[in-house]
């Protein structure tokens, strides 16, 4: 369970000789993929550690392409970044995300939260805080269903992170940063900031269990989230030892191929009827 690419997705050679024409071709195919909506989204499982139960799900974009497959975001999502092409994809992720999130509530399956990775191309847009907003009524959903990730470096411009995430909070949806103890966070500022969850990086979780620095900075922002009053939630949990190193240090929530790689909409489903009929 080791590399979930491997054998879902087709190899997409693009990126592995990034020539002026190919990018450009690349550009040029993510542009037309829009269009005819050939985006998908995947959707993980969130677990509460203290009672198993799924409390919410990350959307991750894949490209579904006619010829060459599944691509995974990483092939994709940093040209759609350097070209700004990540703006509208971007969009069209949190409208897709909030409508299926909408529509599993409507279905009578229990609400949870649906987490949606934001990229700083969209963080320092003018117009984020009304796209969010109006992407919200259009859909219908609770804003406390919502979830916006971001990393430490969108906070970065103190001043400007205050000011947008001030406004975000305003609207009632929930803040994350994502890959946590990668970055430079000001710990002052995660106050300031009121993030409501920091989401520990996959590479510390990885060797958790050999690396005994990795252990104890796992353990250092568990115990910090715990003193600052905020949820923490674990990434890229693979196996029952990292599970049991996370629950002994009090690990509100954890993701990862442990309990579910992320699904198709139709496939989280199942486990949603079968958590609720248990
Ligand atoms: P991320 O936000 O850190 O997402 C977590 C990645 O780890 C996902 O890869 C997920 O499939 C993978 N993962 C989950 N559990 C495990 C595990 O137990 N072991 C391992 N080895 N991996 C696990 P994915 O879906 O390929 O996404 C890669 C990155 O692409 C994401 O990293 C995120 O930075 C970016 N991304 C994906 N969707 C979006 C999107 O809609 N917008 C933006 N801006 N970025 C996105
Ligand atoms: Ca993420
Ligand atoms: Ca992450
Ligand atoms: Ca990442």
């Amino acid at each position: 369970a080791k590399d979930e690419g491997k054998n879902n997705y087709a190899i997409f050679k693009p990126t592995q000789n990034s020539g002026g024409l190919e990018r450009l071709t690349l550009e040029n195919s993510i542009r037309k993929a829009l269009q005819q909506e050939e985006f998908v989204l995947y959707y993980q499982p969130q677990i509460k550690l203290q009672t198993g139960e799924i409390i919410g799900t990350e959307a991750l974009v894949r490209w579904k392409h006619p010829t060459l497959g599944l691509v995974p975001p990483g092939k994709f999502i940093p040209i759609a970044e350097e070209t700004g092409l990540i703006v509208p994809l971007g969009e069209w992720v949190l409208r897709t995300a909030c409508r299926q999130n909408q529509i599993w509530k409507e279905k009578g399956f229990a609400p949870m939260k649906v987490s949606v990775n934001l990229s700083s191309r969209q963080f320092s847009k003018q117009n984020l805080v009304d796209t969010v907003k109006r992407i919200l009524l259009e859909t219908e959903l609770d804003p406390q269903y919502l979830e916006l990730e971001i990393t430490e470096s969108m906070t970065m411009n103190v001043e400007i992170a205050i000011e947008v995430l001030g406004k975000l909070k305003e609207l009632g949806i929930q803040i994350c940063i994502d890959d946590f103890g990668t970055g430079y966070s000001n710990l002052y500022y995660l106050k300031l900031f009121s993030i409501d969850r920091l989401k520990i990086d996959q590479s510390f979780v990885r060797d958790i269990m050999t690396d005994t620095n990795d252990a104890d900075i796992v353990a250092t922002i568990i115990a910090m989230a715990h003193k600052l009053g905020i949820d923490v939630i674990a990434e890229g949990v693979e196996n029952k030892d990292q599970l049991d190193f996370l629950r002994s240090q009090n690990c509100h929530e954890v993701q990862g191929f442990y309990y579910h790689r992320p699904l198709p909409a139709n496939e989280i489903e199942q486990l949603f009827t079968r958590t609720s009929a248990m």
